[in-house]
């Protein structure tokens, strides 16, 4: 099965070779030499004040909302992965949704402000798909109304606002490593922030307070990332540019096709997105479950980012609807992009979902059909085949 994606794993005797300094030191986690150059190199590549790294992205959401003493509730997008909802509803923080700005997909800082009520405390925004969000509204707002601005930046690995790490936005981003991410250490995350105090802070809440051997500090958890995550993290940084070279092929050929039959997410202006994902907005439901059921049918495994949008949660009810998010969520669907994805599939990918597009257009207008041969619509691109050289 062609899944959505796949774990990079870079160099096996790279690994081992790191694994073979684990076996001689003994130093498995709790701060090791390899966490410690691991962000160090992590600081310098995006360009970040500080960095802390952390054993997964939703611990990072769960420590950056105690670190800035969110409390009450806080406004947040209903459309994003689960964890992004979950992890304020866990902490005792009311998740209140706004709208998603229909073009960008992100959440919509027109919608911000009338939700705004006496007890919310923080902005709680994803940069969905590594698309920015739009930063300087949001942080406007939170200047005007007193609030806290978390990023959950688990998508935005490597991608840029103005031509910086967008991680430099906000009072913290937080950074997904799980193995499914554009850069990863199997499983782990990380906080950002460029407050010196703060990331003091956060290095306590990852660790249970402790200051030192014998003093504790308030309380903390356990966030720790281990000696062999942060051994894969270093052989996938070392390859960082080529995975981002490749998606970068890979969807811009995916745009060029399929941006004549379907909306496409719009990138923020002065943005540089790092193709983490390939969503495309589909005609409507039926047309997504047709396509993806003949995908499956040829073994190719598309997915439902993000389905069902986070305001019809069950453990929420009751909750406003937000009609944007729940009408985008039924008609998205996140095409296979990764590394080494055979220039073949991703034929067999456009051509599927165009065909089945035209298709229902023929449904409605039967007479569409001669043009539509006419004008070749129905052929793929012939272009030679390359799949990323360097890969494969
Ligand atoms: C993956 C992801 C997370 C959770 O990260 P984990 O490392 O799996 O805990 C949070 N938010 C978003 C938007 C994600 O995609």
């Amino acid at each position: 099965m062609i899944n959505v994606t796949k774990a990079y794993l870079g160099n096996k005797n790279k690994f081992k070779a790191y694994v073979d300094r684990i076996y001689n030191t003994g130093w498995l986690t709790n701060h090791g030499p390899l966490v410690t150059a691991l962000e160090q190199r992590l600081k310098d590549y995006l360009g970040v004040r500080n960095i802390i790294l952390t054993n997964n992205g939703t611990i990072a959401l769960q420590i950056a909302y105690r670190a800035l003493g969110v409390t009450g509730s806080a406004i947040t997008t209903p459309f994003s992965f689960v964890a992004t909802t979950s992890s304020l509803q866990w902490e005792g923080i009311r998740p209140i949704f706004a709208d998603i700005d229909p073009e960008t997909w992100n959440l919509d800082p027109n919608q911000i402000e009338r939700h705004i009520e006496p007890d919310t405390s923080a902005i709680v925004a994803t940069h969905v798909f590594g698309n920015p969000c739009d930063v300087e509204r949001i942080e406007q707002l939170a200047r005007q109304h007193n609030l806290k601005v978390i990023y959950d930046g688990a998508h935005a690995f490597a991608t840029c606002y103005q031509g910086r790490s967008v991680y430099n936005w906000g009072d913290i981003s937080t950074l997904s490593f799980h193995a499914t991410k554009l850069f990863h250490t199997i499983e782990g995350g990380a906080i950002v922030t460029n407050d010196d105090d703060l990331a003091e802070r956060v290095r306590l809440l990852c660790n249970f307070g402790i200051v030192d051997t014998d003093q504790i500090e308030g309380i903390g958890i356990n966030a720790k990332l281990n000696e062999f995550s942060a051994a894969m993290g270093m052989c996938v940084l070392d390859d960082i540019e080529l995975i981002l070279e490749c998606r970068a092929e890979i969807g811009q050929r995916y745009a060029r096709r399929l941006g004549e039959h379907f909306d496409l997410q719009k990138p923020q202006p002065e943005s540089q997105g790092n193709f983490s994902y390939f969503p495309v907005a589909l005609a409507d439901e039926q047309q997504l479950l047709r396509s993806r059921a003949q995908l499956n049918e040829i073994g190719i495994n598309p997915r439902r980012y993000f389905y069902p949008s986070l305001d019809t949660l069950d453990y929420l009810q009751p909750q406003a609807p937000q009609p944007r998010s729940r009408a985008l969520s039924r008609k998205v669907l996140c095409l296979p992009i990764y590394p080494g994805l055979p220039r073949k599939v991703q034929e067999q990918v456009m051509q599927t979902l165009i065909q089945e597009s035209i298709h229902s257009t023929q449904s409605n207008r039967i007479l569409f059909r001669p043009l539509v041969e006419a004008f070749g619509l129905l052929s793929g691109d012939q272009s030679p085949a390359s799949e990323c050289k360097r890969i494969s």
